[in-house]
């Protein structure tokens, strides 16, 4: 069962979990009023970081920024590979607020790390990051995912390496 719900290359959940987590925790909230939000998280500059560092420096990467997930997440976090090098976390009984606070400590904690690469060599590497919240942001699970990766996009037009929340 583990394998079928890991991510092989970062061992965080894969795609598959991440959306039935979602389904899981919206019957929980029309249920019993459990609110609780995803951050979305994009690396920036990630082709241009594989064309400079090669694909298996990329690779290390995409592991170490899935470490650092796991280190700010708490156990009833689900932290996920969403696809390629968009990662996200489903926050079970958190608000908007704590939601973007610990999007901020992800976001401060990838920008302050020095990332090894396949040659030794260190590196910086910046991520972009969306927030969404349910029932705020959306009330189903596309709904959200859609509100999240607008902020995600907001982040990345507004310079890259920071957290956003909520859109106009
Ligand atoms: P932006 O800041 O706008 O996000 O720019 P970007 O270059 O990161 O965005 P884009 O979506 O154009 O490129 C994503 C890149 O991520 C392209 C692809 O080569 C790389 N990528 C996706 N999955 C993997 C992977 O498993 N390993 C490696 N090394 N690279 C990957
Ligand atoms: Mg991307
Ligand atoms: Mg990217």
């Amino acid at each position: 069962y583990k394998l079928a719900v890991t991510d092989a290359l970062t061992e965080l959940y894969n795609h598959r979990f991440f959306q039935e987590k979602m389904t899981e925790n919206f019957s929980l909230c029309e249920r019993y009023g459990n609110h609780f939000s995803i951050i979305m998280i994009d690396i920036d500059h990630f082709k241009k970081f594989n064309d400079t560092y090669g694909h298996q420096s990329g690779d290390c990467v995409l592991k170490q920024v899935a470490n650092i997930l796991k280190k700010y997440s708490r156990i009833s976090d689900i932290a996920c590979r969403y696809g390629g090098e968009e990662m996200s976390i489903v926050l079970t009984n958190t608000n908007k607020e704590e939601a973007t606070i610990t999007a901020n400590k992800i976001c401060q904690a990838v920008r302050n790390n020095k990332f090894i690469l396949a040659n030794n060599e260190k590196v910086n590497v910046t991520i972009s990051v969306g927030v969404a919240t349910a029932g705020i942001n959306g009330e189903e699970v596309q709904e959200m995912i859609e509100y999240a990766d607008k902020c995600l996009y907001k982040a990345k037009e507004s310079g890259r390496n920071q957290v956003v929340a909520e859109i106009d």
